[in-house]
């Protein structure tokens, strides 16, 4: 019999009532499956931990931490377990040290390697549903690790990786992946099949379905994945890869960003390796850099820089660049309220004029761009903050998304 993977988020998981509904959805599997459950953790219960760990220290110990976020993993999984098996289902839950789930790298950002199957297989084997939390592993030493914020998406995919499964169904509170965010665009339609790297633009640009690394270890591992709504029973949304997909439309999705800020230097020195020299002391602060455009100098000696980080980062960027000893610059000025919207499609790939379609459609609405990047599959452009819903709606036109 083939494997699926389910894998429930939190909301899904929520409470009592809505672990009682997760397990008919499960039952509904198991009589064309063998299923494995993955869980993460009730809503808002690592929240919750996580905030007893700084009331403890703002330094709270990273291994200490893993055991403890992991930790709200063990309760949903044992209820959903403890629910199957009053209806009379063999199941089990499976902490990953049971089984184990092998990480490595650090403790908070861990990374999947490897999963014996062992013994989740013989209890397949025997018709058992075996109920395994997400986001939590071991290293080579025993010690629990976790994988990050968001990370049972991750663990789902992984799991679906080594026990070869036909799919990966990620149960959500949303219908699926939309065509841009629903609460901005009411327009917004559930996108029936994508790619993972037109996916991979989405959540990194924003859009909150999925864990960006998850629809990367899916990509490399071609995973097929639904995601869909664990609180309706509708068709969701599939994530596969390009071959499998018939689209007519050159645009999948359009993103927004709503936490950028924008600086800018004016009269920078304009000599080789400047650029380096701003960028390398942000790099080692992790600070990460977005977008950036340089002015060509019109004598060859002064250029103005302007680039984009996280407005979380603005102060400390300050900071950094005005204590640069490196470079010397006439004034630096940042904008706080600016907003990058992106469409996103592998249709552009081969149809020519889609940037051009794009700057127009914006245009027409008065919307000033004031940076520009691409890449293969994605043309983002910033702009006012305050402008962002009328330009995700026209661009939804442009593009016939709205159909
Ligand atoms: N429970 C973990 C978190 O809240 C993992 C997850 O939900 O995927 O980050
Ligand atoms: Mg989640």
């Amino acid at each position: 019999m083939k494997i699926i993977v389910l894998k429930f988020g939190g909301t899904s998981v929520g409470s009592v009532e809505r672990i009682r509904k997760v397990a008919k959805i499960i039952r509904s599997y198991s009589i064309k499956y063998k299923v494995i459950v993955l869980s993460s953790a009730m809503s808002g219960t690592t929240n919750k931990l996580i905030n007893m760990s700084k009331k403890i220290s703002k330094n709270f110990a990273d291994h200490e931490y893993d055991t403890l976020v992991s930790a709200g993993e063990q309760i949903s999984c044992s209820l959903l377990a403890g629910q199957l098996l009053a209806h009379g289902i063999k199941s089990k839950s499976w902490m990953a040290w049971q089984i184990p789930i092998l990480t490595e790298g650090k403790h908070k950002y861990s990374r999947i390697k490897y999963i014996n199957k062992t013994k989740v297989l013989k209890f397949l084997k025997i018709g058992g549903i075996p109920i395994i939390a997400g986001f939590q592993g071991v290293d080579k030493d025993l010690n629990i690790t976790t994988i990050g914020r968001g990370g049972s998406d991750s663990s789902a995919i992984m799991v679906a990786k080594f026990f070869k499964a036909e799919r990966c169904v990620i149960y959500t509170d949303v219908e699926g992946v939309y065509t841009t965010d629903p609460n901005k665009l009411n327009s917004a339609k559930k996108i029936k099949n994508i790619s993972y790297e037109e996916m991979l633009e989405m959540a990194s640009l924003g859009s909150k379905v999925m864990q960006p690394q998850s629809i990367q270890d899916a990509r490399l591992n071609r995973i097929n994945i639904e995601v869909k709504s664990s609180f309706v029973k509708k068709k969701g949304t599939l994530i596969t890869k390009r071959k499998n997909i018939i689209n007519n439309k050159i645009i999948t999705g359009i993103s927004s960003t709503n936490n950028d800020a924008k600086v800018t230097l004016l009269g920078v020195k304009d000599r080789p390796g400047i650029a380096a020299s701003i960028f390398k002391p942000l790099s080692h602060n992790s600070i990460n850099v977005d977008m950036v455009v340089q002015n060509i100098s019109s004598d060859g000696k002064e250029t103005d820089l302007t680039f984009t980080i996280k407005s979380y980062d603005l102060n400390k960027t300050k900071k950094i660049i005005n204590n640069n000893k490196k470079i010397s610059f006439k004034k630096m000025i940042f904008d706080k309220n600016v907003s990058k919207v992106s469409i996103i499609g592998v249709g552009m790939v081969t149809t020519p004029g889609v940037t051009f379609r794009m700057f127009q459609a914006l245009a027409k609405k008065n919307i000033n761009i004031q940076v520009i990047s691409t890449s293969e599959i994605k043309i983002s452009v910033l702009i006012k903050r305050a402008n962002v819903v009328k330009a995700i709606k026209s661009l939804h036109t442009e593009f016939d998304l709205d159909k």
